[in-house]
């Protein structure tokens, strides 16, 4: 069976180029080894090239967003995720990128310039109004993860016109109005997300 690299949801079109992360969400299903989205097996034999990421998406422009997404954060690879949302740009398609909102953290640098080039819409996953509840949750590998988040989620909307920190309904302790608060004392959209819906 050939790796999915690309899959449709709707109208739009998800890029799956990791399967790795540095959260053990305690909420995600790739957690418990499962791959599974919406009928789609991501399961990973290699990670894709560039070119094998382009060549898998059809037609950049009829979608209403290509989406970098999957089981896994896209910017752990970083340089590969430009060059492909450039190439979705030049062809005239719009970029989103859903993230854990830890790239300058494992980076070690800002990378918010760079993504502000290519990238039309950030989606950042909050997921808990404290530390506590975040790293009851999402398990970081990375001290200072909660942190890093907040300050990528506070500083985006300089280089990203349309930013949405994102919280999941119905785990324990995670206080959505709270989050919510958060969001928008950053001057960002907030999105309630609900368990096991992936988009
Ligand atoms: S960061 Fe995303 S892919 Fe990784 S464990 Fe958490 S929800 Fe799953």
């Amino acid at each position: 069976m050939q790796q999915q690299i690309s899959y449709q949801i709707g109208n739009n079109l998800y890029l799956s180029i990791t399967d790795r992360c540095t959260l053990e969400c305690e909420f995600c299903p790739k957690t418990y080894g499962d791959m599974k989205v919406k009928g789609y097996d991501l399961t990973f034999d290699h990670r894709p090239t560039a070119e094998e990421i382009i060549a898998s998406i059809d037609d950049p422009a009829r979608y209403d967003e290509v989406v970098f997404c999957g089981y896994g954060e896209p910017t752990l690879r970083l340089n590969l995720l430009l060059e492909v949302a450039r190439y979705i740009k030049q062809q005239g398609g719009r970029v989103r990128l859903n993230t854990d909102g830890l790239c300058n953290l494992i980076h070690k640098h800002d990378t918010l310039p760079d993504l502000g080039e290519c990238v039309d819409a950030l989606s950042i996953s909050l997921n808990a109004q404290n530390k506590e509840i975040y790293d009851l949750h999402c398990r970081p590998n990375l001290p200072g993860s909660y942190e890093a988040m907040l300050e990528f989620l506070r500083r985006a909307p300089e280089y990203v016109a349309d930013v949405t920190a994102t919280a999941i309904d119905g785990l324990e302790g995670v206080d959505i109005a709270e989050c919510e608060v958060i969001a928008k004392s950053m001057q960002v959209n907030f999105r309630r997300r609900i368990l096991n819906e992936v988009g």
